[in-house]
């Protein structure tokens, strides 16, 4: 790494890259990296292939986003949380929640800003903050339910904060962030002059009663808030990286001049795809939730089983359990046995953290696959030695 720039050096190693690697050589279960087995609509599919038979958006559709799927993404937000974006100026696509992600740490966070974000934190935070020279300053999930730390978070907050980075549904923990933690997480971003970058790449998987509230619907928020979602997340196409930022147009504007250089355009058949799919009835979202929910049912209930601490899953692709309760001491060291033990790849909360004690004793595991592959998961993890020995 003798070329690497030295604000990029603390990101050089992947966790998905290791467990992936381990998945492979010990023909291991991944329910590490939280992408589905199963593809999503046949119908966006259909069109994808359409749309590059018919010659439309294989050339380098609009810099913003072909005006179809701005305006699509404009009329979700309408339907499902009654925010008005207009579709002109208010929406960018992107090559995935990712790039809006890094747009707008490229453009709303300058040298030396502090971004408050709470920990265990999605990975591509940490390195998006460094490349854009903020300064990352990481407030924790606390308690036995992994809430965010609402006292944490105000005493953090300097002169130099500018951003406060919220993710709900959250990955890695599967919580859900409730109308009182958003209300209270809004008083301080009001109080304090603070813009909101509000990921929300898990938005139509909520379970049960913990429906998802953009931060942006709460009163003077929709003002200072860059909303992010995934085309990827919510259709199950991840590998297709269509995503996008919305909010008001002077933020918006931020964050498109950054990504028109970033990649300048990307996925023209996809764009029109994602167009139809936003457009989709609402028994597609609900039972894209349902079969998510029983999913994450399977694996709960296995894992509560086997004798695990099992934090309830409110939404996204994750669940989380505490490994102290089957007497293992540090989260990291169990994944690092599993694949060779019981041939399961799981992910420790430690990669996500910058305070090691915060992810210590928890583990995130995916239900974003198949029934049979959860129920084969457990089965391979049932004759674990419990009491864990390290
Ligand atoms: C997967 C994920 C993203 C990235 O989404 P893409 O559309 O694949 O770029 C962003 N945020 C969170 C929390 C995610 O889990």
């Amino acid at each position: 790494m003798r070329y690497l720039v030295p604000r990029m050096s603390e990101h050089i190693t992947s966790i998905f890259g290791e467990m992936s690697t381990l998945a492979a050589a010990t023909e291991s279960i991944n329910l590490g990296q939280g992408f589905p087995d199963t593809d999503g609509p046949e119908e966006m599919k259909e069109i994808a292939r359409e749309c590059i038979s018919a010659g439309r958006g294989n050339q380098y559709p609009p810099p913003h986003g072909l005006p179809a799927l701005r305006e699509a993404v404009a009329a979700h937000q309408k339907r499902f949380y009654d925010l008005d974006v207009d579709g002109d100026t208010g929406v960018v696509i992107t090559t995935g929640a990712s790039e809006a992600l890094n747009s707008a740490f490229l453009g709303l966070i300058d040298d030396g800003d502090e971004v408050l974000v709470f920990e265990p934190m999605f990975d591509v935070y940490a390195a998006g903050i460094s490349l854009a020279r903020g300064v990352r300053v990481a407030v924790p999930l606390s308690g036995p339910g992994l809430r965010p730390d609402i006292d944490r978070l105000r005493a953090a907050v300097t002169p130099r904060t500018r951003v406060i980075l919220i993710n709900s549904p959250h990955n890695p923990s599967g919580i859900v962030f409730t109308r009182a933690e958003l209300e209270a997480i809004a008083a301080i971003a009001i109080e304090h002059d603070l813009l909101v970058i509000s990921d929300e790449a898990y938005e139509h998987l909520w379970f049960d009663d913990d429906v998802h509230i953009p931060i942006s619907t709460l009163p003077g928020m929709f003002e200072r808030t860059v909303t992010i979602g995934s085309g990827g997340k919510m259709f199950s196409f991840t590998g297709w990286k269509i995503g996008w930022a919305s909010g008001p147009r002077d933020l918006i504007a931020a964050v498109r001049v950054v990504r028109q250089h970033l990649t300048y355009a990307s996925g023209g058949p996809f764009q029109y795809a994602m167009a139809h799919g936003l457009g989709m009835p609402d028994q597609y979202y609900t039972e894209y939730r349902r079969s998510m929910s029983e999913q994450r049912d399977i694996l709960s209930a296995g894992l509560a089983t086997l004798g695990f601490d099992v934090i309830p899953s409110q939404g996204s692709y994750y669940v989380t359990t505490n490994v102290h309760s089957i007497g293992a001491p540090d989260g990291l060291e169990f994944c690092r046995a599993l694949p060779h033990r019981a041939r399961v790849v799981a992910i420790p909360h430690q990669v996500f953290c910058d305070d090691e004690s915060v992810g210590k004793p928890y583990v995130r595991w995916a239900f974003c696959k198949r029934p049979a592959v959860l129920q084969e998961a457990i089965t391979r993890l049932g004759p674990l030695q419990i009491p864990w020995q390290p």
